[in-house]
């Protein structure tokens, strides 16, 4: 077992996880079972109904927790149902100061299913704390943010901003996704929630969509285990495995995420057909000497323009063979998207220009693969976009 003082890299394979005192077994079973026996009324093992809790499930959030240096994490069927988790711990007329540039799902749940409910939600480019002191409202009872954020990758100072939400008594959660606690660790910097989709670097594959919420404190815990068990959003003790078989290889393929896309980012900001590459490993990037405060590495998510039109951006697109034209990230395999058609379609295009998603925006998950591979293919990908 870990002990308190183990990195991340062996808490990622250890933490949360004991053999199996029945067989030895050194590999978290997965528990199918949805009901448990009591040796009478109400004297149960700490399980009695599979929604309620699951040993699989228990050892999945002892290791994000673990990952996150909180007490605490609870694990849901999705990013998604984690943010609605989050969200229902507040009260209609309630006012939510969100950043801009969230991942186009969470606005969603804002702006299409919560604001029925009268809960109050404001955007604002966090990039100067001051003007989220300027922004909380006496109802304001949540910060929220994504840094980087999701697809300008905009770093947003999380020390800087949990102190102002210290101050102001509002809780700031974090969505660290993108970065994963092997770059950053939010609740450190000051944050008191951190919010998980599990279905990107944590799991890696490709192959779970899952969500966890981490915190210390010990009061938003219990409530959020509370909803976990009374809205139902639980993951399968099968996605609990997976996600957990995922996370014993987090630490080696962060650093090799990282790797490769510093070298693509800076090969792409020299190539002629790019206008603009949004890296925050970049000494162009405006947030880069925050972000090499903040996080332990820039992460493996670039934005960049292409410079041309919407058919030249979809002509790239169709052209590449090792990336896959896909929404989603943080897999082995290399990803590529287009923001303004795919994953940012439910924002109005009023909104997404004013963010800077233009039609020539693209956005890619650099991959585990050989990077000399995924150079190969951006490079035809351009070629196929001047033959436009
Ligand atoms: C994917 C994603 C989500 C939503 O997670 P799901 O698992 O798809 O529900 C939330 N935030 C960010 C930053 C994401 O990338």
């Amino acid at each position: 077992m870990p002990t308190a003082s183990s990195s991340l890299d062996t808490l990622c394979i250890h933490a949360g996880q004991h053999a199996d005192p029945l067989s030895g077994a050194v590999m978290t079973p997965i528990v199918l079972a949805t009901t448990f026996a009591q040796d009478g009324p109400g004297a149960h093992k700490g399980y009695d109904y599979s929604r309620a809790g699951n040993p699989t499930r228990t050892a999945l959030e002892g290791c994000l927790a673990a990952l996150e240096g909180a007490r605490h994490a609870v694990a849901f069927g999705s990013g998604c149902a984690a943010t609605t988790a989050v969200l229902l711990t507040l009260k209609s007329g309630d006012h939510v100061l969100c950043g801009d540039d969230v991942y186009g799902g969470t606005f969603r749940i804002f702006d299409k299913v919560l604001k029925q409910f009268g809960l109050e939600a404001t955007f604002l480019d966090m990039r100067d704390p001051a003007r989220v002191a300027e922004a909380i409202r006496p109802n304001t009872r949540l910060l929220w943010m994504e840094t980087p954020s999701n697809p300008m990758l905009k770093v947003f100072d999380i020390a800087a901003i949990a102190d102002v939400a210290r101050s102001r008594g509002v809780p700031l959660a974090v969505d660290n996704t993108f970065a994963t606690p092997m770059l950053q660790q939010p609740l450190a910097l000051g944050a008191t929630l951190v919010v998980h989709s599990t279905t990107k670097y944590l799991n890696g594959h490709s192959d779970v969509v899952g969500g966890a919420v981490m915190t210390s404190d010990d009061a938003l815990a219990d409530r959020l285990h509370f909803l976990q068990k009374s809205v139902g959003g639980v993951p399968s003790p099968f996605d609990c495995y997976l996600v957990l078989r995922g996370l014993k290889t987090l630490g080696v393929r962060m650093k090799r995420h990282v790797e490769s896309a510093r070298g693509i980012a800076e090969w792409l900001e020299k190539h002629p057909r790019v206008a603009h590459v949004r890296y925050p490993g970049l000494a162009s990037h405006e947030g880069h000497a925050l972000a090499a405060r903040q996080m332990k590495g820039p992460g493996g998510m670039i934005s960049f323009d292409l410079r041309g039109s919407l058919a030249q951006a979809s002509a790239f697109l169709r052209a590449l063979r090792v990336f896959a034209c896909a929404e989603s990230l943080g897999g082995v395999e290399s990803l590529a998207e287009h923001p303004a058609i795919m994953t940012h379609a439910s924002l109005a295009p009023e909104a997404r220009h004013a963010l800077g998603i233009g039609d020539g925006l693209i956005r890619l998950s650099i991959g585990l693969e050989d990077p000399r591979d995924l150079v190969a293919d951006l490079e035809a990908g351009f070629a196929a976009a001047a033959r436009v």
